[in-house]
């Protein structure tokens, strides 16, 4: 059969990956085919990831931070929401940025097409679209076909007050009592604006601490205030079973602190994200896809088909959009003839709950379980003139440094735009900085950032007092 485009890269998903790997690839001089299921390009992180929960944030902060002024003598008074009008501007932040990316691709001639890829050879995709179906013949591809939500199937999922992320970010109403399940990131942040809504939201998470991958002090502030906030924070304990009932869904656990309240107005399930890698037809092209959905890559995003390459959440942990787009465009380097490869040390991870939470590199629980000699410099945001002048002194800022060099290799913080600060950190570790580095740049006075070099001093022995 006559292919009905011909291209030398085919790229398969259109979110943070699948975009930049397109846009780097043309702008290198590749003519470049961008393959997305639905109208809008962006993925799961420009439509019903990063981007909207994040403006939902904002609002939760807002409303939070005008409550918590009434102790410091202004009172705002109740909150009057708007729902639609909040939806709007989520929707219009969310449209402003797949609007500006439709815009970009026709900029550099990347020739977009909408409808379901698959592989039917190595050097071939069909792409079953509302105009039929459409053969693609190519030299090179990039798969960047994403992850979807774990549905648990104890759960009434045809019900539509049972929700995952995307329900839950269509914010249809602000659900009297909300269950979330999972204790991660993406349910936490959730969980922070439906509270700051109005909603009783009671948390159940199975293992024994929230947000199990960054470091347990880091943790213990967030879980501090959200004990105030929710209506419950129940760790290691599970649903076991889910039931639509008139009333609302029905819930039954197991473990070791099991809530009050059985019965819901709505269920947001929470509990991590599979990889995209089975729906593809990727054996059609001869690429390798594991049990449970990922596809294996060199370091230079290669699968083991050699001119077919995969990058972002499919291809493993951790699925953030800054890993995908850093691996897009990798990949698409090499697909233009550049001797490019992921050499990133670190990959940051942050939490935009309230307060934030962001890691970098090592933390001190793999530093024990890998018997590193790490020594901690750990700097209390109570000693900070800004934060006390935010009222926000329960975070921290702690460094870690390999005790034979003195250089940084791991970094944590806690409080406001802890996600915002910790990319300094990151640079530093990149750049093998060691602690007389970041403790003798000068920060700017009164910042939060003044606290991570006072964690270099602190591990220096040469604190002075921040106020
Ligand atoms: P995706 O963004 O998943 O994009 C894949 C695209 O491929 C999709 O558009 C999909 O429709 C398309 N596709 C799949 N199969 C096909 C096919 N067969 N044919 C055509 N198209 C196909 N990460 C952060 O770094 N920071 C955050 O704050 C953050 N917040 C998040 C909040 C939520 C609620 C969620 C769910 C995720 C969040 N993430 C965040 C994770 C982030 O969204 C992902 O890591 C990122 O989107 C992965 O990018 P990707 O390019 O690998 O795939």
């Amino acid at each position: 059969r006559a292919a009905d485009i011909e291209c030398a890269l085919v790229v398969l998903g259109s979110g943070p990956g699948g975009y930049t790997a397109a846009f780097r690839a043309a702008d290198l001089g590749v003519d470049t085919v961008l393959v997305e299921r639905y109208a809008t390009l962006g993925g799961v992180c420009l439509n019903v990831g990063c981007i909207p929960s994040k403006a939902l944030l904002h609002a939760a902060e807002v409303i939070d931070e005008a409550a918590a002024m009434a102790a410091h003598g202004i009172d705002f008074g109740a909150p009057k929401i708007d729902l639609a009008k909040l939806r709007d501007f989520k929707n219009k932040v969310v449209g402003k940025l797949t609007g500006g990316l439709a815009g970009m691709a026709k900029q550099r001639k990347v020739r977009t097409v909408q409808g379901t890829g698959r592989f039917v050879s190595p050097h071939e995709m069909e792409v079953k679209t509302s105009d039929g179906v459409k053969l693609i013949r190519f030299e090179q591809a990039i798969i960047a076909a994403g992850s979807q939500a774990v549905h648990l199937p104890a759960f009434p999922w045809d019900d539509p007050r049972v929700m995952d992320s995307t329900g839950a970010l269509a914010l249809e109403d602000v659900p009297g009592k909300l269950l979330v399940v999972g204790g991660g990131i993406i349910g936490l942040e959730m969980a922070t604006v439906y509270a700051a809504l109005g909603s009783a939201v009671t948390v159940v998470e199975f293992m024994d601490q929230l947000i199990p991958g960054a470091d347990a002090d880091l943790v213990k502030p967030l879980a501090q205030r959200l004990g105030k906030k929710l209506k419950g924070v129940h760790l290691k304990t599970k649903v076991v079973e889910a039931k639509a009932g008139k009333q609302g869904i029905e819930v039954k656990y197991e473990g070791e602190s099991i809530p009050e309240t059985t019965l819901f107005d709505r269920v947001l399930v929470a509990v991590g994200r599979t990889p995209n890698g089975k729906a593809i037809g990727a054996e059609q092209a001869g690429v390798k896809v594991t049990e449970r959905g990922f596809i294996e890559v060199d370091t230079q995003m290669r699968t083991n088909v050699p001119h077919i390459y995969a990058i972002g959440d499919l291809v493993g942990q951790p699925m953030l959009a800054h890993k995908a787009t850093h691996e897009a465009r990798v990949a698409a380097e090499v697909v233009a003839g550049m001797k490019s490869h992921f050499d990133a040390r670190v990959i940051p991870s942050v939490a935009y709950t309230d307060p934030e939470i962001a890691w970098v590199g090592v933390t001190e629980r793999e530093a024990r379980e890998k018997g590193l000699k790490v020594g901690v410099g750990k700097f209390p945001w109570a000693a900070s003139g800004r934060a006390l002048g935010i009222d926000r002194t329960e975070g921290f800022t702690k460094l870690l440094f390999d005790e034979a060099t003195h250089r940084v290799i791991g970094g944590g913080i806690v409080g406001p735009r802890a996600g915002d600060l910790i990319g300094e950190v990151a640079l530093a570790i990149e750049m093998g900085a060691e602690a007389a580095d970041i403790a003798l740049t000068i920060h700017p006075h009164p910042t939060l950032s003044e606290t991570i070099a006072m964690a270099a001093e602190v591990y220096e022995g040469t604190v002075t007092d921040l106020y």
